[in-house]
């Protein structure tokens, strides 16, 4: 990854970018935030560029020697630390990242946006317990110990570093005293789990969502969307690249329409239409049901917010679907679309759980039905 090619997240390159030509980079840093804000990918950024022999204005070249194996996660000089599970032969004591580093390198390069479900179902290891361990500490001691190899700087990037846990005391010394060659980048999205003495010695970087217009180039350079479809992810995603790519993937972009038609479905409560429309929700996956329903509410959220407002040009919504707020705006008023919300909130809970789909849908429909056409002062 090129700090430059990264999607958004443009005052956080600007700094590294600052502090790189200045040479004051901070020796250890602890990058806070979502995956899908793109803290691993900023830093395969940063190490590419710390890497690079010929850079251009403080930006890496991306065709050097160094480069071309940055790019491809075989640099020698940087190193990488993350959660592991037991291999077959190897004790678990002793398995560290380098038994896994062929996979770990076709993780990043198929997107650097994963959490850390996302690596283990990569590893074929969804249902196994992992953690950085004893092992790895004494690996990563061992490493930045040694001298370069070709590169500037000897770079670990220590990914998820909440799994450290107390083991992290091990690496106190090593970010208290670096050698000056050394950069230490941890990647957490809960700063809490890390140990007060190591989130006390290094610089703390916090990763913002991204934004919308940049989640939307995104969609648009990497997947084969209309432009209202990639709008519409764009806001759902709230600045989360993952999110916004699992959408993508997924394609289900008719969430609008089956929203509206729901609710149609609903008002007239016409017995066969609702039948086939139950079967037509209940033949979704668990996970396309709650992005539908979260869909649903992210879509009244912004409803409500724009009868408030009394217009949508602010709204986190696309043309089309603003649209839909005009033809809706005559039945669904304010209390109606709150009740809506506690309706959908309170449903989207119990997809996982595990009851009927079919009945949680003819009774949702129901109760649909029931707001309305209520003359809602009774409901309040
Ligand atoms: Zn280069």
């Amino acid at each position: 990854m090129l700090l430059q090619d990264f999607p958004g997240q443009e005052s956080i390159k600007a700094y590294f970018k600052k502090v790189v030509s200045e040479d004051r980079l901070p020796h250890a840093i602890l990058m806070v935030g979502q995956p899908g804000f793109g803290p691993l990918g900023l830093a395969l950024g940063l190490s590419t560029l710390l890497q690079c022999k010929e850079p251009i204005d403080f930006e890496a070249c991306g065709t050097c020697s160094s480069c071309s194996k940055s790019l491809q996660y075989i640099h020698p000089d940087i190193h990488f630390a993350f959660p592991v599970v037991k291999m077959d032969k190897i004790k678990r004591e002793d398995t560290i990242s380098n038994h896994f580093l062929p996979e770990w390198r076709s993780f990043l390069q198929a997107n650097s946006f994963g959490n850390l479900n996302d690596w283990l179902n990569h590893i074929g290891a969804s249902d196994k317990v992992s953690n950085i361990n004893v092992a790895e500490c004494n690996s990563i001691i061992k490493n930045l110990g040694l001298k370069t190899y070709e590169g500037k700087y000897k770079v670990q990037i220590i990914w998820h570093a909440e799994s450290l846990r107390k083991e992290g005391n091990r690496l106190l010394k090593l970010i208290e005293e670096p050698s000056p060659d050394t950069i230490i980048i941890m990647i957490c999205s809960n700063r809490t789990a890390i140990l007060n003495t190591i989130r006390s010695r290094c610089q703390i970087i916090s990763i913002p969502p991204i934004d919308d217009e940049k989640i939307g180039m995104h969609l648009q350079n990497h997947f084969t969307l209309e432009e209202s479809e990639s709008e519409e992810i764009k806001y759902l995603a709230s600045g989360n690249m993952r999110k916004a790519m699992q959408l993508a993937a997924q394609n289900q972009m008719n969430y609008s329409e089956d929203m509206l038609a729901w609710f149609r479905f609903a008002y007239k409560a016409d017995p066969e239409d609702l039948t086939k429309w139950t079967d037509y929700l209940v033949g979704k996956s668990k996970q396309d049901l709650k992005n539908f329903m979260g869909y649903t509410l992210h879509f009244l959220r912004e409803y409500l917010l724009g009868l408030n407002l009394r217009e949508t040009n602010r709204l986190r919504l696309s043309q089309d679907e603003k649209n839909v707020i005009l033809k809706m705006q005559k039945i669904i008023n304010r209390q109606k679309t709150a009740l809506l919300e506690r309706l959908f909130s309170k449903n989207i809970g119990y997809i996982d759980r595990n009851l009927s789909i079919k009945i949680l849908i003819m009774n949702m429909s129901f109760e649909i039905n029931e707001i309305l056409r209520s003359e809602v002062n009774k409901f309040v």
